[in-house]
């Protein structure tokens, strides 16, 4: 089975570095603008990439950044500052060239496994100082096999994996490892834990208001949460159902925001579709072209959410 050790441990390393970046200049400051933000994205994606360029040199990669847009949209300093960064996270001496290679390891690559990385999932929130995902997602055959959640802002700090079929949890500082599995809220519950997106812009909220009372849940606990941090709810039992209704006709999703979240969910014993009940389909390249919004739950609750959905007009058609 694949050894997910080294990767688990670059992404413990990769969230070292998206904190001290938000504790120089996030962190009872005022926002600088989107330049730290994005040095803790490429820092994160180098850091994770070059894990996997050790571990499994000949796999192809898929992750969010651009070594070119890093060289050319951030600035000389910042980009300096970010590789001194991720030097000392590392505790060895890197160079700005290492960034560039590393950022760009297994991009276009014909592999039989690909690794789709989203190195700061959730950068409203991570700003905001809210939640935020470093996340993961192994392809093979077009199937998410294996899933990584690095989760800082939830609890004290959590990294989940899934993987053989398992999904895991243990303290993202290091500790005991756990295994976790979704809740047992049955079909009929009025009062299930219910997460949505914390971005007005990303998802409609009054829609699924309307959504949930259709499904007769008249009771919702609801929570506002940014990234895949939703998927490793459900996963782990903190929440029953996450529904992403999207606010287009024809959202363009990308893969590296659902695929780390899809592979935790389902080895947790839970359900992803799409709001018309078919599965993700990752084998398209970096959007979900096949697919619209997102019901992710226990399973006992799926049914009765696509039920309501078969009835659902889309905005705007
Ligand atoms: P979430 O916190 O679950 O809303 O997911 C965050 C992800 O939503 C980001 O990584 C973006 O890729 C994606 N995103 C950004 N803008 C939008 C938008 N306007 N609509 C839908 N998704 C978006
Ligand atoms: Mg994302």
């Amino acid at each position: 089975m694949l050894d997910l050790t080294p990767i688990l441990d670059a992404v413990r390393l990769a969230a070292d570095l998206t904190r001290r970046v938000q504790q120089l200049h996030l962190k009872g400051s005022e926002k600088t603008g989107r330049e730290p933000v994005t040095i803790a994205d490429y820092g994160s994606q180098a850091i994770l990439c070059r894990a996997i360029s050790l571990a499994y040199p000949d796999d192809a990669v898929l992750a969010e950044e651009r070594a070119d847009q890093f060289v050319t949209l951030v600035s000389e300093e910042s980009r300096a500052h970010i590789t001194q960064l991720v030097s000392s996270v590392l505790g060895e001496n890197v160079t700005e060239t290492d960034l560039v290679t590393w950022l760009e390891h297994g991009r276009g690559k014909e592999a039989e496994r690909t690794w789709v990385i989203d190195p700061v999932d959730g950068t409203k929130g991570f700003i905001a100082m809210r939640r935020y995902a470093i996340a993961i997602g192994v392809l093979e055959g077009g199937l998410p096999v294996a899933g990584i959640i690095g989760s800082p802002g939830y609890n004290e700090g959590l990294l989940f994996h899934a993987q053989g079929g398992a999904a895991y949890m243990q303290p993202i500082s290091g500790g005991e490892v756990h295994r976790i599995a979704v809740s047992s809220t049955p079909n009929d519950a009025p009062n299930p834990h219910v997460v949505e997106s914390a971005e007005d812009s990303h998802a409609d909220h009054e829609g699924l208001l309307q959504l949930l009372a259709d499904a007769g849940i008249t009771s919702p606990v609801l929570e506002r949460i940014d990234s895949q941090d939703k998927y490793a709810m459900v996963a782990c039992g903190d929440a029953d159902l996450y529904i992403r209704l999207p606010r287009e006709a024809k959202p363009k999703h990308k893969v590296w925001d659902h695929i780390g979240g899809t592979a935790l969910v389902q080895a947790a014993g839970g359900m992803v579709t799409d709001l018309d009940g078919s599965p993700l389909d990752f084998s398209l390249g970096a959007i979900l072209s096949r697919n619209r919004g997102m019901v992710v739950s226990n399973g006992q609750l799926h049914e009765r959410v696509l039920k309501a959905l078969a009835d659902w007009k889309v905005p705007g058609t």
